[in-house]
């Protein structure tokens, strides 16, 4: 089999992200050589850095190059200015609207050693509902105000989003039975809505995420329901019955916080955006101005975005290796990071999990 080559844009932005996504770089460039997969960088600019040194948050070029020359990308993290600063916006936004990354892709698991392990994933739809920004003020009849905003819900975003959510459980199974341990033992998805009060829109949502998910291909996924207050509830008694969650736009922001906070540290979650064809990694934390620059960021997120970009490649195999040599770090738990109540620096967290590749 030739090798296949992989291009992938890297852009650390701001921060912490400037330290975390050189150790993506050399996880990629650690591979084992018998998956024969060779990767290219690009270095790309983002960021509010960026902002402030060319004007511009999101360089057209950096989109050019991620839209023509790349396979997938590695974002790291871009500062939030306390303040709004005229012209400057949040560039990982723009990019998931200008590349049409339509998913919003956030696994939370714990190590399986853990007392009550948990291994889920929130599939949270990323171009609609009240993220559309529809909103205005106006005058009742009194004088006082009044807001109101749009919630839009398609039948076209509600099935892509579904169907990724039934292939994302299809393929967690098949990385499950290549070995990989799990508490799951059969894929789930679970559709989350609202439907019994918003019955046109969560209920559109609700019935064409079944409908996408009755197709024969999802034959061997089960299919559930839950409104959304109620998940939460479980999310937190109960959150290891969870396998792939799917949810509309502002349920799986929530979701999505909410489930973090199960695992104990931002530095541990990754995220990725995808698209047809397209897949960036991304921790789902900040630029951490607290930590920057002192080499203790946790870089496990990262890995772990690494892998969930190689799965939306089609490199499953390539993935699992990353998950296991993460989960090897922290169940033996001798260099962990301080957010982890340990001592070790990033550096040293980047070469115990290489050394276990
Ligand atoms: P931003 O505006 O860029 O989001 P922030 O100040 O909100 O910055 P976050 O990056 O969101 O900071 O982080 C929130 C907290 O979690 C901070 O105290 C930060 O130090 C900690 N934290 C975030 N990421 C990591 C990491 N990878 N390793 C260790 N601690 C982290
Ligand atoms: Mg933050």
């Amino acid at each position: 089999m030739a090798a296949r080559t992989l291009r992938i844009g890297l852009i650390p932005g701001d921060g912490i992200g400037k330290e975390v996504i050189p150790a993506g770089r050399k996880i990629l460039e650690a591979l084992p050589a018998s998956l024969k997969l060779k990767f290219e960088f690009v270095d790309l600019k983002a960021g509010f850095e960026t902002f402030e040194q060319t004007g511009a948050a999101l360089p057209d070029k950096t989109v050019e190059i991620l839209k023509n020359e790349c396979d997938g990308a590695l974002f790291g993290a871009v500062s939030s200015p306390s303040k709004a600063v005229k012209g400057y916006s949040s560039p990982i936004v723009a990019l998931r609207k200008r590349l049409d990354l339509y998913a919003n892709v956030r696994p939370v698991k714990s190590v399986m050693t853990a007392k009550n392990p948990i291994d889920m994933v929130i599939v949270r739809e990323n171009t609609e509902d009240l993220y559309v920004k529809e909103e205005k003020t106006y005058e009742a009849a009194d004088g006082s105000k009044i807001a109101e905003a749009i919630k839009r819900i398609s039948e076209k975003a509600s099935f892509r989003i579904a169907t990724m959510a039934g292939e994302i459980a299809l393929r967690r199974q098949k990385i499950r039975e290549s070995g990989a341990p799990s508490i799951h033992k059969s894929p789930l998805v679970t559709i989350t809505h609202k439907s019994n009060v918003l019955s046109q829109t969560d209920g559109l949502f609700r019935a064409t995420a079944r409908e996408a998910l009755a197709a024969s291909r999802f034959s061997s996924v089960g299919v559930e329901e839950q409104i959304v207050d109620s998940m939460v509830y479980k999310l937190f008694r109960q959150p290891e019955t969870y396998d792939v969650i799917v949810a509309p736009n502002l349920y799986g922001d929530i979701l999505s916080d909410g489930a973090a906070a199960l695992v104990g540290s931002l530095g541990l979650v990754p995220s990725a955006n995808v698209g047809e064809g397209f897949a960036i990694g991304e921790p789902c934390h900040g630029s951490a101005p607290d930590i920057m620059g002192k080499n203790i960021a946790n870089p496990i997120a990262t890995l772990r975005s690494v892998a969930l970009m190689l799965e939306f490649l089609n490199e499953e195999t390539a993935a699992a290796k990353i998950y296991a040599a993460v989960d090897g770090n922290l169940e033996e738990g001798r260099l962990l990071s301080p957010d982890l109540g340990g001592t070790a620096t990033t550096t040293e967290v980047v070469e115990d999990i290489l050394r276990r590749l």
